[in-house]
């Protein structure tokens, strides 16, 4: 893995243009680079490198796709890290989209169990990506690892209790690398509102 083509940093996006040219971005150098492909302008975007909420620090990943900016936040160990994550529209700038992902961790970072090995009343349950066999996962409660016969003791521990559940994307691995065709990726957002039901 290189550096960014354009700001030196680890570039961990392989970008393969149209013109046959090749070139390795950061995550942030391809965020810009995919706005602009798309007539958005990431500087509408911008966000700091750490948020602090109620005293805890956390580091932000950003990552634009067509449909929009997920903004993540996340702290602790690289295998167990805690990870929060907005998915927000183009028509929400970064400085507001920071105040939509602070009040979140706000409301949902409550402090772990004083019981060791007990699931809060509500919280957050990552699922550890892995790009091995999907034959076992590993779940991060907490800032905890659970392998799936630990995490189904959590659930055993409360029976009679329905578990209401919402996916989210979990902030991608430090170490992630992302292979890319220019030719694959549109060269406009796609819009979610259709106008014409705007009555
Ligand atoms: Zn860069």
């Amino acid at each position: 893995m290189g550096r960014c083509a354009e700001c030196n940093e680890m570039a961990n996006h392989f970008l393969y243009l149209e013109d046959g040219t090749y070139t390795e971005l950061c995550m942030e150098c391809f965020n810009a680079w995919y706005c602009k492909r798309m007539g958005l302008d990431y500087a509408f975007y911008a966000h700091p490198k750490t948020i602090t909420v109620e005293g805890s620090k956390f580091s932000l990943m950003v990552e634009v796709q067509v449909s929009g900016v997920t903004y993540y936040a996340y702290q602790g160990r690289r295998d167990a890290q805690l990870s929060f994550s907005v998915v927000l529209p183009f028509s929400i700038d970064g400085k507001t989209a920071m105040q939509i992902l602070k009040d979140k961790i706000a409301v949902q970072n409550r402090e772990p169990s004083r019981y060791d090995d007990a699931l809060q009343e509500s919280g957050t349950i990552g699922i550890m990506y892995d790009d091995g066999p999907l034959d076992a996962a590993q779940f991060i409660i907490d800032g905890k690892n659970y392998d799936e016969q630990a995490f189904l003791a959590l659930l055993r521990e409360k029976r009679g209790s329905n578990l209401v559940f919402r996916f989210e994307p979990r902030v991608p691995h430090p170490d992630s690398t992302w292979s890319t065709y220019a030719e694959h990726l549109p060269t406009q957002p796609m819009i979610r509102y259709d106008a014409r039901y705007d009555i």
